[in-house]
């Protein structure tokens, strides 16, 4: 596997990506750049989400496909916003991203306002498809869990970041530095165990060449 697709157009996790991928050797391309047009996301679990948008994306270029699914899950809202965390909101309202997170984050505020349990986590699952049918996916997942405020704090991150408490850094992670949290977030955990994978599996592709030999 010497190129994959990604089927994000996200610069921020291109980038996120291509580093954790880079020491594997492996030349990264966004699916933009060879006209792929964004996947549904029609499921009601991350999974198949990121199922679907890895196969669209490998279908189309006939090349491994990366996507991830991602989202906060708060306990006292039973795991909501969860896969609709991008539109809790709603999608018509307009503007861009920043105004989206900003009315997501309003929306958490109020439904938690009389909430005394805090708990929440991020998820993220990244999936790895070798060609659209490949019946054994890569499939790598984690949560990252921490705490909802009441009122927002710091100004980096995204989404729902300046409402996500890490109690033990007692930082949000819009507080983050762009390293720390590219680091220990969901998608950073994800993605580690995805380039563990993939050394686990070159091992073997050497062990068995060299075995034939
Ligand atoms: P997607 O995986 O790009 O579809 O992201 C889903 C949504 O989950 C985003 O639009 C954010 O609202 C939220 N989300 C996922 N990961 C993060 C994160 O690291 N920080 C803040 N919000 C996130």
């Amino acid at each position: 596997m010497k190129k994959i697709v990604i089927a994000s157009n996200n610069v921020g996790k291109l980038n996120e990506i291509a580093a954790i991928l880079a020491p594997l050797d492996i030349e990264i391309v966004a699916q933009s750049t060879l006209g792929v047009s964004e996947a549904a996301e029609p499921h009601c679990t991350f999974v198949e989400n990121a199922l679907a948008k890895a196969r669209h994306a490998s279908g189309h270029t006939k090349l491994p496909a990366l996507a991830d699914d991602s989202g906060i899950c708060v306990d006292a809202l039973n795991g909501a916003p969860g896969v609709y965390s991008a539109r809790f909101a709603g999608e018509s309202a307009g503007g861009g991203r920043e105004q989206q997170d900003a009315r997501n984050n309003k929306k958490l505020l109020e439904l938690m306002a009389r909430e005394t349990n805090r708990k929440a986590h991020y998820y993220c699952v990244i999936v790895l498809v070798r060609r659209a049918d490949d019946p054994q996916p890569i499939i790598c997942e984690a949560e990252w869990h921490g705490e909802i405020l009441q009122t927002p704090r710091g100004s980096g991150g995204f989404g729902y970041d300046p409402l996500f408490l890490l109690p033990q850094l007692k930082q949000t992670g819009a507080e983050l530095k762009p390293a720390e949290k590219n680091r220990i977030s969901h998608r950073a955990q994800a993605l580690g165990m995805l380039a563990e994978r993939l050394r686990a599996e070159r091992r073997k592709e050497r062990g068995e060449r060299s075995k034939a030999r």
